[in-house]
């Protein structure tokens, strides 16, 4: 058994390889993306963007402040009420189809920036995170010119200005999940994309430059907590999503009450990954690594609780190391790589805490040997057996790459264990048995179950959670919804 504390003592140093700077090209300072234009902040703040895997600065970032948020809305008030609003779907379509061809033209540059900016490995941000993200204005630009017979009524109308908050875990995919149905609708934007991972929106700022999107349809307010504070709280607002942690979300609906801004909250969750005897092991054991290392766990749907059928435990979790040997952590840019750095040296400080109250309460941990770079932020692949409901790394997101693993008997007992959460955004399931997952699926509270994979996303598909995992669903017809007056 590894002990994680002295997984650091052969540490090697991390240095991002100098063709990533040939790929894609990042300015020392950015500005705000405002009516069209990339201007300074009001009041000239900024603040730097790191690379998570080095620590070294990016760029510089304008920081909005309230003046700002105040300008960009009335941008955006001033597009929907002019040509934007006026445009008819079909129009409308092809630009979001222009963006998302431009994003796929451009992709290898957006998927080094985000690996750059995030620390997520480049395998994910090239293969998941932007083709993702064109395959969501596809899709809404298929939807734009045939709302009238999506089902919301003869002539559904957009909202207005929809002020969108997005976390750093999937930055360019958070943007298009927010932007491609709010634009589709007709809607104007405001977007703020999370402090430590400005720069694909900033890009994507420019792609709708670049597919000549009248200004002030997106705008872009880079910043912090409070930018987005600001943001939720403009009275010229009259469309909030969020997506991030149900803290914040909270705060937002409290926020926003009695104001008649309509709401979409995207928030954490606790999924459980339910693994039963006659699952095929080889495939749950892949989904089970892609359900918790996938983006380093930092994934709301990640499933970060295991349970698995007595019977099969112990073979599942023996193999499941040997799987998680094979892992290599390291540098995002190395196409090999499949965990990458942890965002911020915050979350990076809360996945330590969490870990050592698994320590504390009792629970096995265990971790490959593995060598962590000196620099950085790095947290090596862990799984807590052992684990009893009550432990914190139970019931609390970690967000990270830890794994609680719980061990059930009967089908009762799984559901039972599985809806001990306030959560409910997502959860597995993997049998042979298929009445046994619809049986699963009727009765796991979450919003999303996948069967016999884990981790899959489509833009057809609806996604979001109920309970403290939010409400309103992203994607697909229903996710047109949270944006049409119907
Ligand atoms: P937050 O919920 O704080 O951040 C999400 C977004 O909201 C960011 O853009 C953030 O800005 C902004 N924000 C922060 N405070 C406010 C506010 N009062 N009003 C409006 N917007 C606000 O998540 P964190 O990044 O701080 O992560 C904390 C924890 O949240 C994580 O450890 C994880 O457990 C969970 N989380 C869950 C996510 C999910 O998808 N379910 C996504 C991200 C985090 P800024 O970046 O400047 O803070």
């Amino acid at each position: 058994m590894a002990d994680t504390s002295q997984s650091t003592d052969t540490a090697w140093e991390y240095a991002p390889a100098p063709e990533s700077r040939e790929i894609v090209r990042i300015a020392a300072e950015y500005g705000l993306f405002v009516d069209g234009e990339f201007a300074p902040a009001a009041d000239g703040r900024t603040f730097a963007t790191l690379n998570p895997a080095s620590e070294e600065p990016l760029a510089q970032v304008a920081a909005a402040g309230p003046a700002d948020v105040d300008r960009a809305v009335r941008a955006a008030r001033a597009a929907f009420d002019g040509a934007w609003g006026r445009m008819p779907g079909r129009e409308r379509a092809k630009y979001l189809y222009r963006i998302a061809r431009i994003l796929q033209e451009r992709a290898r540059e957006f998927a080094v920036l985000e690996s750059l900016d995030n620390g997520k490995p480049i395998r994910e941000s090239r293969d998941v995170d932007i083709p993702l993200a064109a395959a969501h204005f596809f899709y809404h630009a298929g939807w734009a010119d045939k709302l009238e017979y999506a089902g919301f009524g003869p002539a559904p109308r957009p909202l207005g200005v929809a002020g969108q908050v997005i976390p750093w875990n999937f930055p360019l995919l958070m943007a298009a999940w927010k932007l491609a149905p709010a634009l589709c609708a007709g809607n104007t934007c405001v977007l703020k994309p999370a402090e430590t991972t400005p720069l694909s929106a900033l890009l994507l700022a420019e792609v709708c430059q670049q597919a000549d999107l009248p200004p002030g349809v997106v705008n872009i307010l880079t910043g912090a907590g409070g930018t987005g504070a600001a943001l939720v709280a403009h009275p010229g607002v009259d469309k909030i999503a969020f997506t991030g942690s149900t803290e914040v979300g909270k705060e937002i609906r409290a926020a926003i009450a009695g104001a008649g801004k309509k709401l979409t909250l995207e928030l954490g969750g606790k999924a459980a990954n339910v693994v039963f005897d006659d699952a095929p092991l080889d495939q749950a054991v892949e989904g089970i690594v892609n359900g918790i290392f996938f983006n380093q766990g930092h994934v709301c749907c990640a499933g970060s609780r295991l349970l698995v059928q007595e019977p099969v435990a112990e073979m599942v979790i023996d193999r499941l190391k040997q799987r998680i040997t094979t892992l290599r952590l390291g540098d995002p840019l190395d196409k090999n790589t499949d965990i990458g750095a942890i965002n911020s040296r915050q979350q990076l400080d809360k996945i330590r805490a969490l870990s050592e109250t698994g320590e504390a309460e009792g629970a096995g941990r265990w971790s490959p040997p593995c060598e962590l770079p000196q620099r950085g932020y790095w947290f090596p692949p862990t799984v807590f057996t052992g684990v009893s409901q009550s432990h914190r790394i139970a019931r609390e997101e970690i967000f990270g790459p830890v794994l609680a693993v719980l061990t059930f008997r009967t089908p009762h007992e799984a559901v039972t264990k599985a809806n001990n959460t306030p959560y409910g955004l997502s959860a597995g399931v993997w049998t042979e048995k298929g009445s046994r997952i619809l049986w699963m699926a009727q009765h796991l509270r979450a919003g999303v179950v996948w069967a016999n994979t884990y981790n899959r996303f489509d833009p057809a598909s609806p996604f979001g959670g109920y309970r403290e995992s939010g409400f309103g669903r992203e994607g697909g017809r229903h996710g047109l919804e949270a944006y049409l007056d119907g």
